[in-house]
């Protein structure tokens, strides 16, 4: 039987591999994972990823080890590496189909490969309109992929026969340098646990509280949503996995809410299957000719958590030391980046994807193009966001007393907006870096310049 070489992607797990199981049906298996910071080209991994690929790749490796084989890393262009190494051992190659631009260059130089599904609950391209088309607004696209759900239930880990590694080369993890030394800044990274059983436990959690989700998962302040998105997105738990866990658990229709955001994952995919440029490009052309402003004062701030309006410096200094940010903040301050501070979206997406762990080039896209107001499917530019409003609302004073302990002592009728009481004299926080409506102002006719041009507030899907 000749062997079959399982080439690992953002699909780090054993459990509903749909690649590893037909290898392991198919003959004796090699496992490979390749860096490959070429194929991206400037979508490669980001710094704050980076050091969950390390302990993820340490987690993916040492079960294989245990298990009796080896996982070879390699560190270079993925498809010529994937077709060397199966030429070389007369493989048959084996691996998950994601949906990113550079996946399916990476696919296309590989050679022969047999792909699986498995990055999202069904594929994407499978999910047509009555006339074959493809969706771009959520609720029809959503409505249309329940014909598919519940996904099949998850694949157990096969039993594997693993080929003899020991003699291919393979990169020692450590060389690759993926955790931060000079400074490291990882030390507010504790609270995770990456890898397959920490994504099992994360899941197992999160199942006894699902019942609360709806309730809580627009509070900052509460921990009410999963915290799943890092593990998913390096593929330590396969969304069919989550679904069902989270359906068993509470009931298919107490789970909705959570299953429909899981959704917007899987929706993700389907735009920047269609649109692979989605990560630099707006939707909507007349987007093009925004007049962003030139701030690098102004973007500093925001990304330091500096801007005077606390629920937006809670969210980006919660970012910086933990890697994630709870998702109504991420709205609240990419909308305070692109529409009070007219900084261009895609300054604040690359910060995003250099300090989240759960760095996701279709989830990211998708927000900030839908912050902005630019995506096919998105919010209109004139609801801006106030932050204040949305601060209170949201009940975030615990959220910010956490993140900005300079404004902890404040009661929360003053946390939200701490100049209006005059509070801020002699503090260290700065003052607002602009007025909410002057910023308003300004946002609303930046966009009326753009509106003369024709598709900045009509439906394209
Ligand atoms: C500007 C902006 C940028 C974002 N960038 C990313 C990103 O890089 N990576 C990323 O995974 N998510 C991103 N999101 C979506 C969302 O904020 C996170 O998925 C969510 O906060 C993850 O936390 P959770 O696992 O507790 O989510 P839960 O609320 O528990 O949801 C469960 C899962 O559903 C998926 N999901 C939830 N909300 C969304 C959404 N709005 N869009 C797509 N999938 C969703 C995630 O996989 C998540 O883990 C972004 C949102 C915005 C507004």
């Amino acid at each position: 039987m000749s062997p079959q070489l399982v080439w690992f992607r953002n699909d780090l797990r054993l459990a509903d591999q749909a690649a590893l199981c037909a290898a392991a049906a198919a003959g004796p298996v090699l496992a490979l994972f390749v860096l490959d910071d070429e194929t991206p080209g400037a979508w490669r991994m980001g710094a704050a990823q980076r050091w969950w690929l390390h302990h993820s790749l340490a987690d993916l490796g040492g079960r294989i080890a245990a298990a009796g084989g080896r996982l070879i890393l390699r560190r270079g262009r993925a498809g010529p590496i994937v077709r060397a190494l199966a030429a070389e051992q007369a493989a048959d190659v084996h691996a998950i189909v994601h949906h990113e631009p550079w996946a399916a260059v990476q696919e296309r130089e590989a050679g022969p490969l047999r792909l699986h599904h498995g990055a999202t609950l069904a594929p994407p391209s499978g999910v047509l309109s009555g006339s074959g088309g493809r969706y771009r607004i959520f609720t029809p696209w959503w409505r249309k992929l329940q014909e598919q759900l519940p996904p099949p239930r998850p694949l157990p880990v096969p039993v594997v026969r693993w080929a003899d590694a020991a003699a291919i080369a393979s990169d020692d993890l450590a060389s690759w340098g993926l955790r931060p030394t000079t400074p490291d800044w990882s030390g507010g990274f504790g609270e995770w646990r990456p890898g397959e059983a920490g994504a099992a436990a994360r899941l197992a959690d999160f199942a006894a509280q699902a019942a609360g989700y709806e309730g809580q998962r627009n509070l900052p302040a509460l921990a009410g949503t999963a915290r799943l998105s890092p593990h998913l997105a390096l593929g330590e738990v396969s969304p069919a996995t989550a679904w069902h866990a989270i359906a068993d658990a509470v009931g298919a229709d107490t789970a909705e809410p959570w299953l429909r955001q899981l959704g917007w994952r899987d929706f993700s995919a389907n735009i920047i299957d269609q649109f692979p440029d989605h990560g630099d490009a707006p939707n909507r052309p007349a987007f093009a000719a925004f007049a962003f402003r030139d701030d690098p004062a102004g973007f500093a701030a925001w990304c330091q958590g500096r801007t005077g309006y606390p629920i937006v410096d809670a969210g980006m200094r919660q970012l910086w030391a933990t890697g994630w940010m709870h998702n109504r903040v991420r709205m609240i301050t990419a909308s305070f980046l692109v529409k009070h501070q007219l900084i261009d979206w895609r300054l604040g997406e690359r910060w995003f994807w250099d300090t989240l762990l759960d760095a996701d080039y279709g989830n990211n896209a998708q927000g900030w193009q839908w912050v902005m107001g630019s995506g096919v499917d998105s919010s209109p530019f004139n609801r801006i966001f106030a932050p204040v409003g949305q601060s209170a609302k949201f009940a975030a004073a615990d959220y910010i007393r956490r993140w900005v302990p300079e404004l902890a002592s404040l009661p929360d009728a003053l946390i939200h907006s701490p100049w209006e009481a005059g509070v801020r004299r002699g503090r260290a926080y700065p003052p607002p870096i602009i007025g909410h409506e002057a910023a308003r102002a300004r946002a609303l006719a930046a966009f009326a310049q753009i509106k003369a041009g024709g598709d900045a507030a009509g439906t394209t899907g």
